[in-house]
């Protein structure tokens, strides 16, 4: 792009290079620049005849670049919103989503229906597999009395999960290193909540768009996706109190199975919630 150029036409040459590569060219355009001109993109309207600085330029084509190669906005501007919240993100997690809100809203009900029943208590949260914390972090925002503990097996993801909790002021999250169950000992909870990885290796979706950039043990699990889910269902039940509940996030083919993995481990009331796309994506059922 040659400069001098105005934000307008820097976003219309932006549109054009990314319109082959992505869906939302434009609003990817508007998110890139308004991220390097550290301004919202309701800014970029207001000024669209401004002239951003050479060095803005540089930066915006660099990111236009990288972006036309398919790298996730997410990971390049550092940044996903969820559930109304900025987190930060990293290579080394998963990309909050916003059918990931399901399973928030899931598992909310089911504390807050929990709390009323046993209005002295600290409702007690543990989300598996973490990742950015946007899980724990959602349900902190929503819940102040609750007690949350998130927990990731990689190293960076707890970094990162804690950075967001920082940020974020949340004094009930506490973010620990386990690889599922292994650092819980003694406590046990009224709702487990999980979005683990449950992808086939073989599903062609890997191949596309942004989830090629993501990491694949966040992704992929053995037995057609379903190891993890098999391997939380079996060991949630130590870690449950009496009527407490798992919840997990599931692949929208997969219902089905999910359902039967719950009944086969003993958990009861078993049913699955839709997303807004209207697939089964999170699946329930109370300890058995
Ligand atoms: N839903 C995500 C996808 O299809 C995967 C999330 C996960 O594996 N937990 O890209």
């Amino acid at each position: 792009m040659n400069n001098p150029i105005t934000i307008k036409a820097c976003l219309q040459q932006a549109q054009l290079l990314l319109s082959d590569i992505s869906d939302s060219s434009r609003l990817d355009a508007e998110v890139l620049l308004a991220f390097v001109m550290q301004k919202n993109r309701t800014w970029l309207y207001t000024w669209s005849d401004k002239i951003p600085s050479p060095d803005q330029l540089q930066q915006f084509n660099q990111l236009v670049s990288q972006r036309q190669q398919g790298t996730p906005i997410a990971y390049l501007t550092g940044e996903k919103e969820f559930w109304s919240l900025p987190l930060q993100v990293s290579p080394a997690t998963l990309i909050p989503r916003g059918d990931t809100e399901i399973l928030v809203e899931v598992a909310l009900e089911l504390a807050q229906t929990l709390q009323q029943k046993n209005p002295q208590e600290h409702i007690r949260i543990l989300d598996l597999g973490t990742g950015t914390g946007a899980i724990a972090l959602a349900l902190a925002s929503e819940l102040p009395t609750a007690n949350i503990t998130a927990v990731d097996k990689m190293p960076q993801a707890v970094e990162l999960a804690e950075k967001n909790r920082a940020a974020l002021g949340f004094k009930n999250v506490t973010v620990l290193h386990s690889d599922w169950f292994s650092a819980i000992t003694l406590q046990k909870f009224h709702v487990i909540v999980s979005n683990p990885p449950y992808i086939d290796e073989q599903d062609p979706h890997l191949k596309q768009g942004d989830v090629r950039f993501e990491p694949l043990t966040a992704l992929v699990a053995p037995n057609q996706g379903l190891a993890d889910i098999q391997h939380i269902a079996e060991h949630a039940k130590q870690h449950l109190l009496p009527n407490g509940f798992l919840c997990v996030e599931h692949g929208w083919q997969q219902a089905e199975a999910v359902r039967g993995v719950f009944e086969k481990n003993g958990y009861v009331g078993v049913r699955s919630e839709k997303d807004n796309g209207g697939n089964d994506r999170v699946t329930l059922g109370v300890v058995g």
